[in-house]
């Protein structure tokens, strides 16, 4: 028997996100996000999905190229364009969009002589300062790019860094949206600016392009209750109880002994670790459901298992169901507990976990 940790992925939850996004967004076409393994989803599987989606986009020019031989006949794009001038070619053939953020780039295009044409994202450092041209460069990349024979389109991009908080005095939404429409005033081209942040709680700027991700899985940026946008949870994470100690008040449970019991309790054993992707700093009263019921971690969370407290689920026996998250425990509300965030944990999930899509 394999082990009891599996992985189910919703199908019809993505195929219902997606409707979502674009609902939000009906005037604009849709990339979906599918980079990192379409955050833990799987990428062929995504792809299968997602086929209401006007293109897909990740960052690997090999993912790329693997969507174009399982079938995908819709653009791609690279959001961080290509990173070697080898890549040029590879993307021409197979009709493969990227980002275009540094000169370094345009250089590459320059000397690589396309001869089958290119479709290339301009990128604006509206703030964020990753990725991008600085506004005063724009323009100067705008022109380079549009002197370039194989180069067909350019369309206009940036990345908001807070658009689930857009006062943050940092850099507020606002200001970033001030600083493209300026960069980009009377340039031709499509715009692409929205993440699901974005999609979600500033659809007004929604654009020629969107480009949800986290939405599409049922997670929210910014730890925001998904069930709340009508999303759904498209990764469910169970287990089950593979062993059960009763313990005297004083006795310690685990690694570091980080959990003391304060009283007479049961504690049950999951089958699941930080090698499963299930996230090691999540401290002591993480949510998890054992049989129906919420209860919390107890102790440090190991390789290979976790202890969790069955003290008040009488019902809990080994076999009984776990879920670690999934549709009764959302996946934000556990990455929250652990002090991260919904998208490390779905992208974390590691490969020797059964996966079985529904
Ligand atoms: C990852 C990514 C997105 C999607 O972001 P979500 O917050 O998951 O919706 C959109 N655009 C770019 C450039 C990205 O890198």
């Amino acid at each position: 028997m394999p082990r009891p940790l599996v992985a189910t992925i919703h199908l019809a939850a993505l195929q219902h996100n997606l409707a979502v996004a674009k609902s939000h967004a009906p005037r604009s076409k849709a990339w979906a996000v599918v980079k990192a393994n379409a955050y833990g989803h799987g990428l062929e599987r995504a792809m299968r999905t997602f086929s209401d989606a006007d293109g897909l986009a990740l960052i690997e020019v090999d993912g790329a190229v693997r969507l174009r031989e399982w079938g995908w006949t819709k653009p791609i794009l690279l959001l961080e364009g290509f990173f070697d001038s080898a890549d040029l070619p590879v993307c021409a053939a197979h009709g493969i969009q990227f980002a275009v953020h540094c000169n370094e780039q345009i250089d590459m295009i320059e000397k690589a002589n396309l001869q089958a044409p290119v479709y290339v994202h301009l990128k604006l450092n509206s703030g964020m300062n990753r990725l991008g041209f600085a506004p005063d460069s724009l323009r100067a990349a705008h022109a380079r790019l549009s002197g370039i024979a194989a180069v067909s389109s350019v369309t206009l991009m940036t990345h908001f860094a807070n658009a689930d908080d857009s006062g943050n005095a940092g850099l507020p939404l606002a200001e970033q949206v001030r600083r493209f429409e300026q960069a980009t005033m009377g340039l031709p081209g499509q715009r692409s600016v929205a993440n699901s942040a974005t999609v979600l709680e500033h659809a007004e700027l929604a654009a020629d392009w969107v480009r949800p991700g986290i939405m599409l899985y049922g997670g929210t940026p910014g730890g925001r209750s998904a069930e709340a946008f009508g999303l759904k949870p498209a990764m469910s994470l169970e287990s089950e109880i593979i062993g059960i100690q009763h313990i005297a008040a004083g006795e310690a449970v685990g690694y570091g002994s980080r959990f003391i019991a304060a009283k007479p309790m049961t504690i049950g054993v999951v089958a699941c670790g930080y090698a499963d992707g299930y996230p090691r700093h999540a401290p002591n009263g993480t949510p998890i459901m054992v049989d129906g019921h919420r209860t919390g971690l107890a102790g440090r969370v190991s390789m290979d298992m976790i202890t969790v407290d069955l003290t008040d689920i009488p019902s809990a026996r080994v076999g009984s169901k776990v879920e670690l998250w999934g549709n009764k425990l959302p996946i934000d509300e556990v990455a929250t507990a652990a002090g991260t965030i919904g998208y490390e944990l779905m992208c974390a999930l590691a490969p020797r976990v059964r996966v079985i899509e529904q």
